[in-house]
């Protein structure tokens, strides 16, 4: 072809908890990196703070909305005490307190369970860390609002799940749920040639492959379209306008040619498995030194094994995206070590806190 159109989506599925789909595995991603292609931001990774926490492999979303009419977050002990506040007050005859000053959100930030998506996606992950817990719970009990005719599709689904929205506390967990980065293309969606400004004249990436830098450093809420609508709008225009030169590069050999299907699948599924355990572990959304370096070691192992499999296997779409995923994991966890500053949706605890864009200190290892 003489232009190719990258619209392969996200990466969520590099970690285990996720919104994403079974294909956001960064195929396009990967293939683009490989070619040559700048890929760029990859740190940026943001987390949706309030999945529901159920053994489902694809968590679904409690909407942010949801804390908008005043649902809170509590964590075990915050939602013991505020269960306790309430018998006490029924006992005296008194009204029931409002859950809100029993949050741990509190502790992070004084906008509570209403702060940014990534602030309170920090303080869940912090304080699931600190208290050992696999979730925090989203209250909506005090709250008397027509649940079924707000959220219906929510209440349809935590019904599913026995649970009643206005009246049990919702199990939520953050999941990872938009790549910020991507491909760096120009403004109209023109990919960049690696280390360089220099245009790659048959490639163009829109939608979430692409990091286009409009969502900075910090996506907020509902505006993947500017990158898929816009950029998609801006791609074609500008093909119709100008259509690339003849591709005249040099199709490598069918790589398949010769190679007999792998024998066991087992070591495809430990080494996946593994893959999004580090991640989730190591690169999740509160960051350290410590961790992205076991992460780069372990990440590195992991590159090795998958490619010797890929060397002498036929490839199949299970080794196709453990391949792919692998190498986006690597160039996350790189990127996310090369900073020396938190910005946006990158927090690393051993750098110093800087919201005022200047460079931050690397704090040792
Ligand atoms: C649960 C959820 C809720 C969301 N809510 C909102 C919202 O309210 N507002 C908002 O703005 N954004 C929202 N987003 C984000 C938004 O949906 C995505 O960012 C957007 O859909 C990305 O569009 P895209 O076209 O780039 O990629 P996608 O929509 O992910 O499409 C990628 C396509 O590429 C295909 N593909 C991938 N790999 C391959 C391959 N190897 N070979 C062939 N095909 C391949 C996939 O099958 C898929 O069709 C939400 C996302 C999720 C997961």
């Amino acid at each position: 072809a003489d232009a190719i159109v990258l619209a392969t989506g996200g990466v969520g599925r590099l970690w285990k908890q996720t919104t994403n789909p079974d294909v956001a595995t960064g195929d396009g991603l990967a293939m683009a990196y490989r070619t040559g292609a700048s890929v760029e931001n990859l740190a940026y990774i943001q987390f949706h703070p309030t999945a529901l926490a159920s053994l489902s492999p694809r968590p679904f979303l409690i909407s942010e909305a949801v804390r908008g009419v005043g649902a809170v977050l509590l964590d075990d002990e915050g939602l013991a005490a505020w269960n306790t506040a309430c018998r006490v007050a029924k006992e005296k005859g008194e009204e029931q307190p409002s859950p809100a000053p029993f949050s741990f959100t509190l502790q992070y930030t004084p906008d509570g369970s209403l702060a940014t998506r990534d602030i309170v996606a920090r303080a869940i992950d912090q304080q699931m860390k600190k208290l050992g817990t696999a979730h925090v719970h989203l209250i909506t009990s005090h709250l008397n609002l027509p649940w079924q005719d707000k959220f219906p599709t929510i209440a349809r689904r935590l019904k599913d799940e026995g649970l009643e929205l206005g009246s049990d506390p919702i199990p939520v967990v953050p999941a990872a749920h938009y790549m910020v980065g991507g491909i760096r293309v120009d403004d109209i969606g023109r990919a960049y040639l690696h280390g360089t400004r220099t245009i790659m004249p048959h490639l163009y990436a829109i939608g979430e492959v692409a990091c286009t830098g409009m969502h900075g450093a910090n996506r907020l809420a509902s505006n993947s379209l500017l990158e898929a609508v816009v950029y998609a709008q801006r791609v074609a225009q500008h093909l119709i306008q100008h259509p690339p030169p003849p591709y005249e590069g040099i199709h490598p050999a069918w790589r398949a040619d010769g190679l007999g299907a792998l024998r066991e699948h087992a070591p495809i599924n430990h080494d996946r498995t593994s893959l999004v355990r580090t991640m989730t572990e190591e690169v999740g959304i509160v960051r350290s030194n410590q961790r992205l370096k076991r992460a780069q070691r372990r990440l590195n192992l992991l590159h090795d094994e998958v490619d010797l499999m890929w060397k002498t296997a036929r490839p199949t779409r299970e080794i196709v995206e453990l391949r792919n995923l692998c190498i986006i994991g690597q160039l996350v966890v790189n990127d996310a070590l090369s900073r020396t500053e938190n910005r946006g949706l990158h927090y690393n605890v051993d750098l110093i806190r800087d919201d005022t864009h200047e460079s931050g200190t690397p704090a040792s290892d």
